[in-house]
This record gives C-alpha cells, sequence and structure tokens, in this order.
C-alpha cells in the first residue's frame, strides 16, 4: 500500500501565509551564512575540499587570470595561460619559476575554468600549502554550479526529471547546511562520500544541469531553519531516525515508512568476511580479538536496523559494538547498511543484509520509483522529509 503524501501547500488561500514564510526563511537562511574570504564577489559560494596531501599539482589555464595572495587580498600576479607545476618548500608557493611568500594563493580564471591535474573545475582554486609541507586545494564555486558537479555522481543522469529534481534539492540544501555549519573552517564541504560526490565541470551532464536550473535556488527549512537534508542509496523498508546516529532532532529526519525502493538493485546484498581479516579490523579499533567464537545481533531500532552487535571469543571475551561503528570499522561499501543479519560459517562471518547507506532522509531509489509512479519533486521530498518546507533561496 502506498504511504500517503502531502503534498506542499500552494493553495491561493496560503499564498501571503508562504509569501512571509519565504521572506523569513530567506533572511534566516543567508543571514546566518558568513564567509571568511568571500571570493567572485559572492558569499553563496560553496567551498569544496578537492584534494588534499600533494606534494605538488598540475595547473592549467587557457587565458587570463589573476593570483591573489589569500592572506592579504592583493593580486600579486596577472597573465595570460599557465600549464605549470605547484610545489612548495621554505614557507613558499612554487609555480612554476614564480614563487609567492605566503601559505594560500587564490587562483581564477577569466574563462571560469581552471584545469587540477588534469580535471576541469569552474569558479577558483585556493591552493593551501600545509604545516606537513602538503597542498591541499579547495574550490570555490557557486551553489548552482556546484549542485551540477554533484548530481551525476550521486545519481544517473538517465532517471526521471522528477527524482533528478527532488535530489538537486537535497544536495543544495544539504550544502547551504554545509557552508553554514563550517563557516570558521578552511572549507564547507569534501568532493567525496563523506559529504557528497562531487566531481567538478567534468560531472556535469544536460538533464541533471535542466533540474538544477528548474529548482535553483530552491532548498528546504524546518521551523524557518535549514537542516542537513540527508540522503541515501536504499532504505530497504523503513528509513532511519537520525537522531539515533547523529546529534540532531530535527522532526523531518525521523524515519518513514517507504514502500517504493522493493526493487531496488540495493534492496539485498551479502558480504562474507574470514573471521581472520575481521579481527584484523578490530584490533585496528582497539578490540583484540584472537579466535572468534560468535557474533550476535542485540537489539533493532524501529526501523528494522541493527543497533549493536556482540563479538564473543569463548565464554569469557565480549565487547558490545554499536552496528554504525562495525559498519565504519568494516567499511561502508562492504557493510553497506546496518539492517542484517550475521552468522559464522566455518572461518568466515557471514552478512545479510537489506539497503544501502545509512538510511537518513531521501531514499534515492524510492525517489527513483516514485517519479516513476508519477509523483512530483514536491511530493517526494515532502515524502521524505515530514513536515519540511520548500522556500526559494535566490543566487544572485
Ligand atoms: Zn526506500
Amino acid at each position: 500500500m502506498a504511504p500517503s503524501v502531502k503534498p506542499f501547500g500552494v493553495t491561493m488561500s496560503n499564498l501571503f501565509k508562504h509569501f512571509f514564510a519565504v521572506c523569513i526563511f530567506l533572511c534566516g537562511l543567508w543571514g546566518h551564512i558568513v564567509m571568511p574570504c568571500a571570493l567572485a564577489g559572492s558569499s553563496k559560494h560553496v567551498r569544496v575540499l578537492i584534494m588534499q596531501e600533494l606534494p605538488s599539482l598540475t595547473l592549467k589555464v587557457s587565458g587570463a587570470y589573476q593570483i591573489h595572495d589569500a592572506r592579504s587580498h592583493e593580486v600579486v600576479c596577472r597573465g595570460r595561460d599557465i600549464k605549470g607545476t605547484v610545489t612548495q618548500g621554505k614557507g613558499k608557493i612554487l609555480l612554476g619559476a614564480k614563487s609567492y611568500d605566503t601559505d594560500r594563493i587564490i587562483l581564477r580564471a577569466s574563462d571560469n575554468n581552471v584545469i587540477i591535474n588534469g580535471k576541469h573545475f569552474r569558479g577558483d582554486a585556493l591552493i593551501i600549502r600545509k604545516e606537513d609541507n602538503t597542498l591541499s586545494v579547495v574550490n570555490y564555486i557557486g551553489l548552482e554550479d556546484y549542485v551540477k558537479g554533484v548530481l551525476y555522481h550521486e545519481v544517473s543522469h538517465y532517471w526521471p526529471q522528477e527524482a533528478l529534481k527532488a535530489q538537486a534539492v537535497a544536495s543544495r540544501t544539504f550544502a547551504l547546511y554545509q557552508m553554514q555549519e563550517n563557516a570558521a573552517k578552511d572549507f564547507d564541504v569534501t568532493c567525496d562520500f563523506y559529504s557528497q560526490m562531487y566531481g567538478g565541470r567534468a560531472a556535469e551532464r544536460y538533464r541533471t544541469s535542466f533540474a538544477v536550473e528548474f529548482t535553483k535556488g530552491e532548498a528546504l527549512s524546518y521551523g524557518g531553519k535549514i537542516f542537513p537534508a540527508y540522503f541515501h542509496a536504499t532504505c530497504a523498508g523503513h528509513t532511519e531516525d537520525a537522531s539515533l546516529l547523529w546529534n540532531t532532532t530535527v522532526p523531518s529526519l525521523r524515519g518513514v515508512v517507504c514502500g517504493f525502493c522493493k526493487d531496488s538493485p540495493h534492496f539485498k546484498w551479502h558480504y562474507v568476511v574470514s573471521l581472520k581479516e575481521l579481527e584484523r579490523v578490530l584490533k585496528k579499533a582497539g578490540y583484540a580479538f584472537t579466535h572468534i567464537t560468535a557474533i550476535t545481533e542485540q537489539g533493532r531500532d524501529i526501523s528494522g536496523r541493527v543497533t549493536y552487535v556482540r563479538i564473543a571469543a569463548g565464554q569469557e571475551r565480549s565487547a558490545d559494538i554499536a552496528a554504525k561503528d562495525l559498519r565504519s570499522l568494516i567499511g561502508p561499501k562492504l557493510l553497506r547498511s546496518t539492517n542484517f543479519t550475521v552468522s559464522l560459517s566455518g572461518d568466515d562471518a557471514v552478512f545479510r543484509g537489506f539497503g544501502w547507506g545509512h538510511g537518513v532522509g531521501l531514499c534515492q531509489w524510492g525517489a527513483y520509483f516514485m517519479a516513476k509512479e508519477g509523483y512530483t519533486y514536491q511530493e517526494i521530498l515532502s515524502f521524505y522529509y515530514p513536515g519540511s518546507e520548500l522556500a526559494l533561496a535566490k543566487e544572485d
């Protein structure tokens, strides 16, 4: 049975209420975003950590460019065409034959295209010389361009438009929340699994960019405040209550029954790991087991996910480990979710599970099948983030 879906209110009688809600949301949203070093003339830029711990990197710009000292904000170089290597040494950043007496420079290309280690990025590149004598690169990029560089890696660009639009709003909202939370840090998000996958300009596709443009500036809030609009591949029946995993109590992230993702390719999985390998992994986290004799689930939460597992070596030695920690230790791509059963078979542990991801927020494959059934992206978002409001936060 399909769960009921309450669309966002769009009736004429609610028009003024929504207008004021949007105004309040916009003031609250943008009023809290303070970037420590506003680049490209706008505060609405996401700072994405795209590379780190590099001894050197290659850089290419075609056409006019400027290099700024990110500490003094002065333009330290203007020129045309760069093709060279960036290294560091003795308190300086070295770019080809030039040397900059600072620990961070910003490169801005007039054609909005910087090629770093062969990858194309829009926006500016902040190159940081770290204390351990390695280089990091942070891409400063407009919010909408950032979301365009995310979608292709998070969902297929062949998916129905309404699912792509829902993902665009979720990704934009997630980024806005991180911008708010990480204002005092060097970057807002990473470019990987730990934030959202981001591939720069090379990840842009016509259908995903269309979904981003269609929903331009739209973001979710609860009670006028933006929240981290988490998402995951497949919930397998019930999304997770975020408060069980992280320090958040936003009602829109409490979890819902999802009847839409049962045909997801990630609905079921199994993973076999040798006990020797498991012992090695556990040892790294401080659990010294030499001969595991039993692994048992110790309770499940309301969504069906395992809360703890008990690992025993003989009668005397055992430890209870949070299932989310075990997943993180083994590897979230191997132990795909915490909704599993586990048993021992000879010298192996056999996990049989359901779904992929932490399970909080939007279920991507659920959104795919909802879109296939004719639901709009507003309905999809309203379903997976109950009680949330969709508002427009226009970019310049
Ligand atoms: Zn689902």
